[in-house]
């Protein structure tokens, strides 16, 4: 099955309302410039919830073919849970996707499996596709734990999914020790994890649902190393933070097919 490849930049807690404008219109000339085919590669901005309205605004009046998305949302629908996101809200934006699960997320607001599993089904619920953020970090890789403990994070997740929801989703293999590191995995690291996942779904829920499944790596993604990641089997894309931020450089990363020579 033909998995169109994801290239999503997570700018993280960077750039005001006006600052994003400048970036999506940057972007969206650069790969203009380009000639860009959107039909052969998803362009996806995950700007900080303040942005979205503006996001959504200069893509809409330009017409670009440029996506976007959120950087988490509520487990709740609705309520008393102040500073929440509901996935409604997100919804009501023109939200495409909802990274959920970010190791950012887990380290500093102590996210479990479950809880991210809960933010995946409720942005599901509101028909937008989250981005399941997994990865090991340093001391597990070094201990050679690495396979199996994302696996269990998988396995966490998509247990608060089940069958029907799981073909919807996608994941991100994020390893934590390559993230804003500069340390990038290497294309077989990133393969074996990679490869690994969608074994863990296929057994979870057919192969036919996780070869349809995009799992995306993330990790100091450049326009560098981009390519050699990209050639792996199962790596369908990139959650790309730092680089993200700079619209020629994320412009180079969306247009890896050309640096593969
Ligand atoms: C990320 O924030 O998900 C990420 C991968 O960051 P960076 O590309 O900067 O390592």
């Amino acid at each position: 099955m033909a998995r169109i490849p994801l290239m999503a930049g997570n700018w993280k807690m960077n750039l005001d309302h006006l600052e994003a404008t400048a970036l999506a219109q940057r972007l969206y000339w650069a790969l203009r410039d380009a000639n860009f085919d959107y039909s052969k590669v998803e362009v996806a901005l995950i700007p900080p919830f303040t942005d979205l309205r503006s996001v959504q605004t200069v893509t809409d009046a330009d017409n670009m073919a440029i996506v976007y998305g959120a950087q988490d949302v509520s487990v709740h629908a609705a309520g008393a849970y102040t500073g929440e996101i509901s996935a409604h809200m997100l919804a009501k934006l023109g939200c495409s996707f909802v990274v959920v699960g970010h190791s950012e997320r887990r380290q500093y607001h102590g996210e479990t499996d479950q809880e991210v599993g809960e933010k995946a089904k409720a942005a599901l619920g509101a028909g937008i596709t989250p981005i399941i953020c997994v990865g090991e970090a340093l001391a597990i890789r070094k201990a050679g734990e690495h396979v199996a403990y994302t696996l269990a994070q998988i396995d966490g997740v998509y247990a608060e999914l089940g069958p029907t929801l799981a073909p919807a989703t996608t994941v991100a293999y994020e390893p934590v020790w390559a993230i804003g590191t500069g340390e990038v995995a290497t294309p077989a690291d990133a393969q074996e994890v990679c490869g690994a996942i969608r074994g863990r779904l296929a057994a979870l829920f057919g192969r036919e649902t996780a070869e349809g499944i995009r799992i995306l790596y993330g990790g100091s993604v450049k326009a560098s190393n981009v390519a050699s990641i990209m050639a792996e089997a199962d790596v369908d894309g990139a959650l790309v933070g730092g680089a993200s931020l700079d619209p020629a450089e994320f412009s180079k990363i969306c247009r890896f097919a050309e640096l593969i020579a």
